[in-house]
Protein backbone atom coordinates (compact mmCIF):
# COMPACT_ATOMS: atom_id res chain seq x y z
CA UNK A 1 0.00 0.00 0.00
CA UNK A 2 1.43 3.01 -0.75
CA UNK A 3 1.71 6.00 1.65
CA UNK A 4 -1.25 7.99 0.44
CA UNK A 5 -3.14 5.14 0.38
CA UNK A 6 -2.45 4.05 3.69
CA UNK A 7 -3.06 8.07 4.75
CA UNK A 8 -6.37 7.50 3.52
CA UNK A 9 -7.14 4.71 5.37
CA UNK A 10 -6.13 5.64 8.47
CA UNK A 11 -7.53 9.39 8.06
CA UNK A 12 -10.79 7.07 7.59
CA UNK A 13 -10.93 5.19 9.96
CA UNK A 14 -10.79 8.41 12.12
CA UNK A 15 -13.36 10.80 10.89
CA UNK A 16 -16.20 7.62 10.55
CA UNK A 17 -15.13 7.03 14.37
CA UNK A 18 -14.59 10.26 16.10
CA UNK A 19 -16.61 12.94 14.37
CA UNK A 20 -20.01 13.59 15.84
CA UNK A 21 -22.62 12.10 13.58
CA UNK A 22 -24.71 14.91 13.99
CA UNK A 23 -22.35 17.36 11.71
CA UNK A 24 -22.33 15.29 8.55
CA UNK A 25 -24.56 16.79 6.06
CA UNK A 26 -24.79 20.50 7.77
CA UNK A 27 -22.93 22.20 4.70
CA UNK A 28 -24.55 25.28 4.51
CA UNK A 29 -22.98 28.51 5.14
CA UNK A 30 -25.50 28.56 8.13
CA UNK A 31 -24.21 26.18 9.98
CA UNK A 32 -20.01 27.17 9.69
CA UNK A 33 -18.62 27.14 12.65
CA UNK A 34 -16.64 30.65 13.32
CA UNK A 35 -14.72 30.04 16.41
CA UNK A 36 -13.78 32.54 19.34
CA UNK A 37 -14.08 32.65 23.19
CA UNK A 38 -18.30 34.09 23.42
CA UNK A 39 -20.13 30.64 24.22
CA UNK A 40 -23.28 31.87 23.25
CA UNK A 41 -22.31 31.65 19.20
CA UNK A 42 -21.62 28.13 19.47
CA UNK A 43 -23.33 25.29 18.31
CA UNK A 44 -21.94 22.46 20.91
CA UNK A 45 -21.55 19.63 18.23
CA UNK A 46 -19.53 22.43 15.68
CA UNK A 47 -17.35 23.49 18.75
CA UNK A 48 -16.86 19.67 19.60
CA UNK A 49 -16.12 18.74 15.60
CA UNK A 50 -13.60 21.78 15.37
CA UNK A 51 -11.32 20.69 18.66
CA UNK A 52 -11.79 16.60 17.00
CA UNK A 53 -9.87 17.93 14.20
CA UNK A 54 -7.51 20.58 15.65
CA UNK A 55 -6.19 17.89 18.10
CA UNK A 56 -4.97 16.31 14.74
CA UNK A 57 -4.21 19.95 13.38
CA UNK A 58 -6.62 19.62 10.49
CA UNK A 59 -8.41 23.04 10.87
CA UNK A 60 -5.63 23.75 8.70
CA UNK A 61 -4.37 20.68 7.50
CA UNK A 62 -1.48 22.63 5.33
CA UNK A 63 0.20 24.75 8.18
CA UNK A 64 3.00 23.28 10.10
CA UNK A 65 2.90 21.36 12.68
CA UNK A 66 4.85 23.62 15.22
CA UNK A 67 2.10 26.13 15.31
CA UNK A 68 -0.69 23.40 15.48
CA UNK A 69 -1.28 22.75 12.24
CA UNK A 70 -1.33 19.64 10.15
CA UNK A 71 1.48 19.78 8.15
CA UNK A 72 0.07 17.81 4.93
CA UNK A 73 1.41 17.71 1.97
CA UNK A 74 -0.70 19.50 -1.17
CA UNK A 75 -1.71 15.20 -1.87
CA UNK A 76 -2.40 14.91 1.27
CA UNK A 77 -4.75 17.56 1.65
CA UNK A 78 -6.56 16.72 -1.40
CA UNK A 79 -7.42 13.21 0.23
CA UNK A 80 -9.06 14.92 3.30
CA UNK A 81 -11.12 17.00 1.14
CA UNK A 82 -12.21 13.96 -0.46
CA UNK A 83 -12.80 11.99 2.70
CA UNK A 84 -14.52 14.58 4.02
CA UNK A 85 -16.74 15.30 1.25
CA UNK A 86 -17.19 11.18 1.46
CA UNK A 87 -18.68 11.27 5.28
CA UNK A 88 -20.66 14.91 3.98
CA UNK A 89 -18.69 16.91 6.52
CA UNK A 90 -18.15 20.24 6.67
CA UNK A 91 -14.93 22.03 6.98
CA UNK A 92 -14.27 22.18 10.49
CA UNK A 93 -13.87 25.95 10.93
CA UNK A 94 -13.92 28.60 9.35
CA UNK A 95 -13.38 32.36 9.74
CA UNK A 96 -10.89 35.71 9.00
CA UNK A 97 -8.27 34.23 11.17
CA UNK A 98 -7.72 30.66 9.58
CA UNK A 99 -8.36 32.75 6.10
CA UNK A 100 -6.96 35.88 6.33
CA UNK A 101 -4.59 36.58 9.07
CA UNK A 102 -3.22 33.18 10.23
CA UNK A 103 -1.51 33.00 6.40
CA UNK A 104 -0.32 36.54 6.57
CA UNK A 105 1.53 35.65 10.09
CA UNK A 106 3.11 32.48 8.61
CA UNK A 107 4.72 34.83 6.07
CA UNK A 108 5.05 38.08 7.93
CA UNK A 109 5.13 37.06 11.67
CA UNK A 110 8.23 37.12 13.97
CA UNK A 111 8.72 33.37 15.90
CA UNK A 112 6.91 35.17 18.95
CA UNK A 113 3.84 36.33 17.03
CA UNK A 114 3.58 32.91 15.36
CA UNK A 115 3.66 30.80 18.51
CA UNK A 116 1.35 33.72 20.19
CA UNK A 117 -1.52 34.06 17.78
CA UNK A 118 -1.04 31.18 15.29
CA UNK A 119 -2.09 27.85 17.77
CA UNK A 120 -5.34 29.72 19.27
CA UNK A 121 -6.70 30.12 15.34
CA UNK A 122 -5.85 26.50 14.53
CA UNK A 123 -7.99 25.22 18.09
CA UNK A 124 -11.14 28.16 16.94
CA UNK A 125 -10.66 29.90 20.18
CA UNK A 126 -9.72 33.48 18.86
CA UNK A 127 -12.55 35.04 16.65
CA UNK A 128 -10.85 37.71 14.36
CA UNK A 129 -12.26 40.81 12.79
CA UNK A 130 -10.61 43.02 9.71
CA UNK A 131 -10.09 46.51 10.54
CA UNK A 132 -9.26 48.33 7.24
CA UNK A 133 -11.96 50.85 6.06
CA UNK A 134 -12.34 54.14 7.21
CA UNK A 135 -15.03 56.48 6.72
CA UNK A 136 -12.69 57.92 3.96
CA UNK A 137 -10.83 55.22 3.43
CA UNK A 138 -12.15 52.58 1.29
CA UNK A 139 -10.85 52.18 -2.07
CA UNK A 140 -8.21 54.49 -1.57
CA UNK A 141 -7.00 52.29 1.62
CA UNK A 142 -3.76 53.61 1.92
CA UNK A 143 -5.75 57.08 3.47
CA UNK A 144 -6.67 55.43 7.12
CA UNK A 145 -6.26 57.54 9.61
CA UNK A 146 -6.97 55.81 12.92
CA UNK A 147 -3.77 57.32 14.61
CA UNK A 148 -1.25 54.92 16.84
CA UNK A 149 0.99 56.55 19.42
CA UNK A 150 4.03 54.70 21.15
CA UNK A 151 5.25 55.32 23.76
CA UNK A 152 7.78 52.68 25.08
CA UNK A 153 5.89 49.16 25.13
CA UNK A 154 2.39 50.53 24.57
CA UNK A 155 0.36 51.67 21.90
CA UNK A 156 -2.52 53.91 21.98
CA UNK A 157 -4.96 53.61 19.02
CA UNK A 158 -7.84 56.85 18.57
CA UNK A 159 -10.03 57.07 15.80
CA UNK A 160 -12.50 54.81 13.54
CA UNK A 161 -13.17 52.32 11.59
CA UNK A 162 -16.00 51.18 9.50
CA UNK A 163 -18.07 47.96 7.78
CA UNK A 164 -16.28 45.92 10.92
CA UNK A 165 -17.68 42.84 9.38
CA UNK A 166 -18.97 40.87 12.65
CA UNK A 167 -16.49 43.30 14.94
CA UNK A 168 -19.09 42.52 17.92
CA UNK A 169 -18.90 39.12 17.58
CA UNK A 170 -14.93 39.21 17.47
CA UNK A 171 -12.09 38.76 19.97
CA UNK A 172 -9.37 40.73 18.17
CA UNK A 173 -8.53 42.65 15.56
CA UNK A 174 -6.04 42.85 12.78
CA UNK A 175 -5.85 46.75 12.07
CA UNK A 176 -4.18 49.70 9.67
CA UNK A 177 -3.45 52.36 11.66
CA UNK A 178 -1.52 55.94 10.88
CA UNK A 179 1.83 55.97 12.64
CA UNK A 180 3.47 58.88 10.69
CA UNK A 181 1.85 61.38 8.78
CA UNK A 182 4.83 62.87 7.14
CA UNK A 183 5.73 60.49 4.55
CA UNK A 184 4.54 59.23 1.94
CA UNK A 185 0.65 57.80 3.00
CA UNK A 186 1.41 54.31 1.99
CA UNK A 187 5.22 54.52 4.17
CA UNK A 188 3.45 55.82 7.61
CA UNK A 189 1.09 52.43 8.30
CA UNK A 190 1.25 50.03 10.84
CA UNK A 191 0.26 47.07 10.52
CA UNK A 192 -1.06 46.26 14.45
CA UNK A 193 -3.04 43.34 16.20
CA UNK A 194 -5.65 44.02 19.18
CA UNK A 195 -7.22 42.84 21.96
CA UNK A 196 -11.09 44.16 21.43
CA UNK A 197 -12.17 43.01 25.11
CA UNK A 198 -10.81 46.47 26.71
CA UNK A 199 -13.03 49.67 27.84
CA UNK A 200 -10.72 51.86 24.63
CA UNK A 201 -12.82 49.49 21.99
CA UNK A 202 -16.46 49.82 21.20
CA UNK A 203 -17.59 47.90 18.19
CA UNK A 204 -21.49 49.39 17.21
CA UNK A 205 -23.49 46.92 14.86
CA UNK A 206 -25.17 49.03 12.02
CA UNK A 207 -28.56 48.15 11.24
CA UNK A 208 -29.47 47.30 7.73
CA UNK A 209 -32.55 47.67 6.11
CA UNK A 210 -32.89 43.42 6.41
CA UNK A 211 -33.09 43.91 10.05
CA UNK A 212 -29.71 42.08 9.96
CA UNK A 213 -26.75 43.54 11.51
CA UNK A 214 -23.49 41.43 10.13
CA UNK A 215 -20.92 44.86 10.41
CA UNK A 216 -20.06 47.91 12.94
CA UNK A 217 -18.83 51.00 13.33
CA UNK A 218 -15.60 50.43 15.89
CA UNK A 219 -14.24 53.35 17.87
CA UNK A 220 -11.13 53.05 19.45
CA UNK A 221 -10.56 55.87 22.31
CA UNK A 222 -7.25 55.12 23.94
CA UNK A 223 -7.30 51.55 22.92
CA UNK A 224 -4.31 49.67 23.70
CA UNK A 225 -1.70 47.18 22.29
CA UNK A 226 1.16 46.17 22.88
CA UNK A 227 4.42 46.55 20.60
CA UNK A 228 5.30 42.85 19.75
CA UNK A 229 1.29 42.89 17.99
CA UNK A 230 3.09 45.43 15.55
CA UNK A 231 3.57 42.95 11.83
CA UNK A 232 6.38 43.65 10.04
CA UNK A 233 7.58 46.60 11.90
CA UNK A 234 6.76 50.36 12.42
CA UNK A 235 5.44 51.63 9.04
CA UNK A 236 5.71 48.57 7.17
CA UNK A 237 2.17 48.00 7.44
CA UNK A 238 1.10 48.22 3.87
CA UNK A 239 3.23 45.34 2.20
CA UNK A 240 1.03 43.38 5.17
CA UNK A 241 -1.85 45.01 4.09
CA UNK A 242 -2.02 44.06 0.65
CA UNK A 243 -0.18 40.47 0.98
CA UNK A 244 -3.89 39.65 3.10
CA UNK A 245 -6.06 41.19 0.70
CA UNK A 246 -4.78 38.51 -1.44
CA UNK A 247 -5.95 36.26 0.68
CA UNK A 248 -9.12 38.05 1.25
CA UNK A 249 -10.08 38.26 -2.73
CA UNK A 250 -9.15 34.17 -3.05
CA UNK A 251 -11.48 33.49 -0.20
CA UNK A 252 -14.36 35.60 -1.43
CA UNK A 253 -13.96 34.43 -5.11
CA UNK A 254 -14.04 31.05 -3.76
CA UNK A 255 -16.85 31.58 -0.76
CA UNK A 256 -19.07 33.14 -3.24
CA UNK A 257 -18.15 32.08 -6.73
CA UNK A 258 -16.90 28.36 -5.85
CA UNK A 259 -18.93 26.61 -3.77
CA UNK A 260 -21.78 24.37 -4.62
CA UNK A 261 -24.99 26.55 -5.69
CA UNK A 262 -27.60 26.39 -2.85
CA UNK A 263 -29.60 23.93 -3.17
CA UNK A 264 -27.01 21.25 -4.26
CA UNK A 265 -26.30 18.99 -1.08
CA UNK A 266 -24.88 15.91 -2.13
CA UNK A 267 -22.42 16.30 -5.28
CA UNK A 268 -23.40 17.38 -8.64
CA UNK A 269 -25.44 14.72 -10.32
CA UNK A 270 -28.05 16.96 -10.97
CA UNK A 271 -27.78 20.62 -12.03
CA UNK A 272 -29.45 21.83 -9.05
CA UNK A 273 -30.65 25.49 -11.26
CA UNK A 274 -31.94 23.44 -14.07
CA UNK A 275 -34.00 21.77 -11.48
CA UNK A 276 -35.38 24.93 -9.86
CA UNK A 277 -36.47 25.55 -13.94
CA UNK A 278 -37.75 22.36 -13.94
CA UNK A 279 -39.58 22.89 -10.69
CA UNK A 280 -40.97 26.42 -11.75
CA UNK A 281 -41.30 26.41 -14.84
CA UNK A 282 -41.90 22.87 -16.01
CA UNK A 283 -40.90 21.37 -19.25
CA UNK A 284 -41.84 21.24 -23.05
CA UNK A 285 -40.15 18.32 -25.55
CA UNK A 286 -38.05 17.04 -22.02
CA UNK A 287 -36.17 20.36 -21.94
CA UNK A 288 -36.65 23.42 -20.03
CA UNK A 289 -40.03 25.48 -21.36
CA UNK A 290 -38.50 28.61 -21.39
CA UNK A 291 -35.85 28.75 -23.60
CA UNK A 292 -34.36 32.50 -22.67
CA UNK A 293 -33.96 30.71 -19.09
CA UNK A 294 -32.60 27.65 -20.64
CA UNK A 295 -30.01 29.57 -22.30
CA UNK A 296 -28.78 31.32 -18.90
CA UNK A 297 -29.10 28.16 -16.81
CA UNK A 298 -26.80 26.53 -19.45
CA UNK A 299 -23.83 29.30 -19.43
CA UNK A 300 -23.96 29.89 -15.57
CA UNK A 301 -23.80 26.12 -14.81
CA UNK A 302 -21.12 25.89 -17.90
CA UNK A 303 -19.31 28.97 -16.23
CA UNK A 304 -19.43 27.73 -12.76
CA UNK A 305 -18.19 24.41 -13.56
CA UNK A 306 -15.49 26.03 -15.16
CA UNK A 307 -14.46 28.32 -12.42
CA UNK A 308 -14.64 25.24 -10.11
CA UNK A 309 -11.93 23.90 -11.99
CA UNK A 310 -9.80 27.36 -11.57
CA UNK A 311 -9.98 27.76 -8.12
CA UNK A 312 -9.31 23.99 -7.59
CA UNK A 313 -6.10 24.91 -9.59
CA UNK A 314 -5.28 27.97 -7.35
CA UNK A 315 -6.27 25.76 -4.20
CA UNK A 316 -3.70 23.20 -5.30
CA UNK A 317 -1.08 26.25 -5.98
CA UNK A 318 -2.17 27.56 -2.40
CA UNK A 319 -1.64 24.10 -0.81
CA UNK A 320 2.03 23.45 -2.52
CA UNK A 321 3.21 27.04 -0.79
CA UNK A 322 2.53 29.69 -3.20
CA UNK A 323 1.65 32.61 -2.37
CA UNK A 324 -1.60 34.90 -3.48
CA UNK A 325 -0.85 37.48 -5.78
CA UNK A 326 -2.65 40.22 -7.70
CA UNK A 327 -4.21 37.30 -9.73
CA UNK A 328 -6.85 36.86 -6.62
CA UNK A 329 -8.45 39.99 -8.04
CA UNK A 330 -9.50 38.02 -11.08
CA UNK A 331 -10.84 35.05 -9.05
CA UNK A 332 -12.50 38.32 -6.94
CA UNK A 333 -14.07 40.11 -9.67
CA UNK A 334 -15.80 36.43 -11.46
CA UNK A 335 -16.27 34.93 -8.54
CA UNK A 336 -18.59 37.58 -6.95
CA UNK A 337 -19.95 38.43 -10.60
CA UNK A 338 -20.99 34.52 -11.28
CA UNK A 339 -22.70 34.81 -8.44
CA UNK A 340 -24.74 38.00 -8.99
CA UNK A 341 -25.77 36.23 -12.15
CA UNK A 342 -26.90 32.72 -10.57
CA UNK A 343 -29.00 34.60 -7.56
CA UNK A 344 -30.27 36.79 -10.37
CA UNK A 345 -31.33 33.66 -12.99
CA UNK A 346 -32.84 32.40 -9.88
CA UNK A 347 -35.08 35.26 -9.37
CA UNK A 348 -36.33 35.64 -12.43
CA UNK A 349 -36.87 31.34 -12.34
CA UNK A 350 -38.91 31.79 -9.40
CA UNK A 351 -40.40 34.97 -9.98
CA UNK A 352 -42.92 36.64 -8.13
CA UNK A 353 -42.34 33.95 -5.43
CA UNK A 354 -38.84 35.16 -4.53
CA UNK A 355 -39.83 38.66 -4.16
CA UNK A 356 -41.18 38.13 -0.73
CA UNK A 357 -39.80 39.02 2.88
CA UNK A 358 -42.31 37.80 5.50
CA UNK A 359 -45.64 37.70 4.23
CA UNK A 360 -47.86 34.39 3.97
CA UNK A 361 -47.55 32.45 0.78
CA UNK A 362 -43.91 31.74 0.58
CA UNK A 363 -42.03 28.96 1.83
CA UNK A 364 -38.70 29.63 3.82
CA UNK A 365 -36.55 28.54 0.77
CA UNK A 366 -37.99 31.10 -1.22
CA UNK A 367 -37.54 33.92 1.43
CA UNK A 368 -33.92 32.71 1.97
CA UNK A 369 -33.85 33.16 -2.07
CA UNK A 370 -34.51 37.16 -1.82
CA UNK A 371 -31.95 37.75 1.16
CA UNK A 372 -29.58 35.78 -0.80
CA UNK A 373 -29.64 38.14 -3.77
CA UNK A 374 -30.35 41.19 -2.25
CA UNK A 375 -26.27 39.90 -0.12
CA UNK A 376 -25.41 39.19 -3.15
CA UNK A 377 -25.21 42.78 -4.15
CA UNK A 378 -22.46 43.42 -1.80
CA UNK A 379 -20.26 40.75 -3.14
CA UNK A 380 -18.28 42.99 -5.49
CA UNK A 381 -18.21 45.64 -2.72
CA UNK A 382 -16.38 43.68 -0.21
CA UNK A 383 -12.79 43.01 -0.34
CA UNK A 384 -12.53 45.21 -2.96
CA UNK A 385 -14.88 47.30 -5.45
CA UNK A 386 -14.74 45.33 -9.16
CA UNK A 387 -13.53 49.08 -10.33
CA UNK A 388 -10.63 48.23 -8.14
CA UNK A 389 -9.92 44.50 -9.15
CA UNK A 390 -10.09 46.28 -12.54
CA UNK A 391 -7.28 48.31 -11.89
CA UNK A 392 -5.30 45.99 -10.15
CA UNK A 393 -5.76 43.31 -13.25
CA UNK A 394 -4.57 46.09 -15.68
CA UNK A 395 -1.64 47.65 -13.66
CA UNK A 396 -0.38 44.73 -12.02
CA UNK A 397 -1.18 41.33 -14.19
CA UNK A 398 -1.34 43.01 -17.43
CA UNK A 399 1.07 45.69 -16.73
CA UNK A 400 -0.47 48.08 -19.17
CA UNK A 401 0.69 51.65 -18.73
CA UNK A 402 -1.18 54.38 -16.07
C1 LIG B 1 -20.51 42.96 2.89
C2 LIG B 1 -19.34 43.84 3.20
C3 LIG B 1 -18.44 43.47 4.19
C4 LIG B 1 -17.33 44.28 4.49
N1 LIG B 1 -16.50 43.91 5.51
C5 LIG B 1 -15.44 44.70 5.82
C6 LIG B 1 -14.58 44.36 6.93
O1 LIG B 1 -14.78 43.33 7.61
N2 LIG B 1 -13.55 45.18 7.23
C7 LIG B 1 -13.28 46.29 6.50
O2 LIG B 1 -12.31 46.97 6.82
N3 LIG B 1 -14.08 46.67 5.46
C8 LIG B 1 -15.16 45.89 5.11
N4 LIG B 1 -15.98 46.26 4.07
C9 LIG B 1 -15.76 47.54 3.39
C10 LIG B 1 -15.23 47.41 1.96
O3 LIG B 1 -13.89 46.96 1.96
C11 LIG B 1 -15.38 48.78 1.29
O4 LIG B 1 -16.77 49.07 1.24
C12 LIG B 1 -14.79 48.83 -0.09
O5 LIG B 1 -13.40 48.72 -0.05
C13 LIG B 1 -15.18 50.12 -0.85
O6 LIG B 1 -14.91 51.25 -0.09
P1 LIG B 1 -16.02 52.38 0.15
O7 LIG B 1 -17.25 51.71 0.63
O8 LIG B 1 -15.42 53.42 1.01
O9 LIG B 1 -16.34 52.96 -1.30
P2 LIG B 1 -15.53 54.10 -2.07
O10 LIG B 1 -14.08 53.82 -1.97
O11 LIG B 1 -16.00 55.42 -1.58
O12 LIG B 1 -16.00 53.87 -3.55
C14 LIG B 1 -17.23 54.41 -4.08
C15 LIG B 1 -17.29 54.07 -5.56
O13 LIG B 1 -16.22 54.70 -6.27
C16 LIG B 1 -15.50 53.74 -7.03
N5 LIG B 1 -14.07 54.07 -7.04
C17 LIG B 1 -13.32 54.51 -5.99
N6 LIG B 1 -12.04 54.69 -6.36
C18 LIG B 1 -11.96 54.32 -7.67
C19 LIG B 1 -10.88 54.25 -8.62
N7 LIG B 1 -9.63 54.60 -8.28
N8 LIG B 1 -11.16 53.81 -9.87
C20 LIG B 1 -12.42 53.45 -10.21
N9 LIG B 1 -13.48 53.51 -9.36
C21 LIG B 1 -13.25 53.92 -8.11
C22 LIG B 1 -15.73 52.43 -6.30
O14 LIG B 1 -15.55 51.31 -7.18
C23 LIG B 1 -17.17 52.56 -5.83
O15 LIG B 1 -18.05 52.22 -6.87
C24 LIG B 1 -17.11 45.47 3.75
C25 LIG B 1 -18.01 45.83 2.73
C26 LIG B 1 -19.12 45.04 2.45
C27 LIG B 1 -20.06 45.46 1.35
Amino acid sequence: MSDLESFRTELRTFLENETPKEIRGQLGPDAAYWGGRNPELHHPEAKRYCEIMASRGLTAPTWPKEYGGGGLSREEAKVLDQELGRLRLPPPLTGFGLQMIGPTLLQFGTEEQKQEHIPPIVRGEIRWCQGYSEPNAGSDLASVQAGAVIDGDEITLNGQKIWTSYGDKSDWMFALTRTDSQVKKQMGITFLLLDMDQPGVEARPIKLISGASPFCETFFENAKAHTRNIINGLGGGWTVAKALLGHERNMIGNVFGGGAPRGDKGGPPKNPLAELARQYLGEADGRLSDPSIRDRVTAVSMDHRAFLLTMQRNADNLKAGHRPGPESSIFKIYGTELNQRREELMLSIRGPQAVGWETPGFSQEELDQTRAWLRSRGNTIEGGTSEIQLNIIAKRVLELPD
